[in-house]
């Protein structure tokens, strides 16, 4: 154990001097230009340069059903398929498989400077709660290298899927920390309400956030495709301002420009996190479209033009929904970037912000959180000299650092 670390000559943002970030008992406790404290470190970190930023947060991924792309590929490309795949290869899964593959997408994204990551292992009638149970182990297993929230996620719906309801309850009792929801994948807009007023029950009574896959089409026409607005209505309501995050969301893409604009100021008003999931929406959307063939993503530059708190993510790693992923959070950002055209040097470090800042605010973690003193000093030293670089450099991560213990080293700095 490192007691004290001191990280120097960060480039920790393009404008300003180097910092300096001496390191105790897991927390920043001072960060300024040359700090001077090398003797009273245990160890000291010279990034000469090198940018910087706080521990990179997963904000939504799959773990449970990572790496599952060739025992049934997805031939159609299309989201109907990828959960009825899915669902079949559940039936096989052993507590073993589930643990390996998951095992395997947390050493991944460590090892490319992620810190905390928030999972959604599917609960339902098929795998019911084995991956949760998993996920659970691999939570205190890894402790000290990444902090994991776990949604109970109802990917096969709730009212469609036998048990699921008093499933993600236990899911909670169990330990897991966000309540999660799919209520396009019922029979009827009346059971998609239905699925929406139990996930929000189960917020109050568990006091926990709300994490829903929603609204993940690229066309208007079917309502259990639309129901942001309600939702906003609904956080209202029940009080949960600020506690809930939407992934995907890909509809409000295709809205009418002055519907959406008014919709995405209901969104920023009531703290909703929208969260783009690119390497999945991007590749399932727009797969009946033979010329002009849409993107299929939520509307980034105009969510963020609008005060809404936008993040991204990773979602899936090797299967039907997303047959690539290397659990690299900087080249989603670059896929993000290219098809939301932030080319600009401005927007290109708010693409680093939707998985550093952006993306704790989304996980409720402000308070702790950030390069900061008195915050929990997590960090990763990219091989990159400009923040503004860092999506074009697509950087290895020198160094990860994970309450003040080094817990990555992947290329000695230059000297
Ligand atoms: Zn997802």
């Amino acid at each position: 154990m490192t007691e004290t670390l001191l990280v120097k000559n960060a480039r920790i943002s393009d404008e300003g001097a180097l910092q300096d970030l001496f390191i105790k008992d897991g927390l920043f406790e001072k960060i300024g230009p040359q700090l001077e404290m090398d003797e009273q470190a245990d160890r000291v970190i010279d990034c000469r340069g090198k940018v910087v930023l706080p521990g990179l947060i997963e904000s939504h991924i799959h773990p449970d059903k990572a790496f599952l792309e060739d025992r049934k590929p997805n031939v159609s490309g299309t989201l109907d398929e990828a959960i009825r795949n899915t669902g079949e290869l559940k039936k096989a899964y052993t507590y073993d498989d589930v643990y390996n593959r998951a095992e395997k997408v947390l050493n991944w994204a460590i090892s490319k400077g992620t810190t905390i990551m928030r999972a959604h292992p599917d609960v339902d009638h098929i795998e019911e709660l084995l991956g949760v149970e998993v996920l659970l182990e691999l939570k205190e297993k890894y402790r000290d290298k990444i902090d994991l929230q776990i949604v109970v996620f109802p990917q096969e719906g709730i009212l469609k899927s036998e048990g699921t309801l008093d499933r993600l309850e236990e899911g909670l009792k169990m330990g897991a920390d966000v309540v999660g929801g799919c209520p396009y994948n019922e029979k009827s807009i009346e059971d998609s309400y239905r699925h929406l007023e139990y996930v929000f029950d189960l917020a109050e009574k568990y006091d926990v956030p709300v994490d829903m896959h929603v609204d993940f089409a690229d066309h208007t026409d079917d309502p259990r495709y639309m129901l942001t607005e309600r939702i906003c209505k609904m956080t209202i309501e029940r009080g949960w301002q600020g506690r809930v995050a939407l992934g995907h969301v890909t509809t409000l893409g295709s809205m009418e420009t002055e519907e959406a604009g008014q919709l995405f100021d209901k969104i920023a008003e009531t703290g909703i996190t929208i969260m783009p999931l690119p390497a999945t929406d991007v590749y399932l959307n727009g797969r009946d479209d033979t010329h002009n063939v849409r993107r299929g993503m939520a509307p980034v530059k105009r969510l963020l033009e609008h005060g809404v708190n936008v993040v991204f993510a990773s979602n899936n790693i090797r299967n039907a929904f997303t047959p690539f992923g290397n659990a690299n959070l900087l080249l989603v950002g670059y896929l993000l970037a290219e098809t939301q055209y932030m080319g600009s040097a401005d927007e290109q470090r708010k693409v680093l912000d939707m998985i550093t800042v952006n993306a704790a605010k989304c996980l409720g973690i402000e308070e702790t959180y950030g390069l900061e003193e008195g915050k929990q000093a997590d960090l990763v030293v990219l091989d990159s000299e400009k923040l503004s670089e860092v999506i074009q450099d697509q950087p290895i991560a020198n160094v990860v650092v994970k309450r003040g213990q080094v817990i990555v080293e992947q290329q000695i700095l230059p000297q």
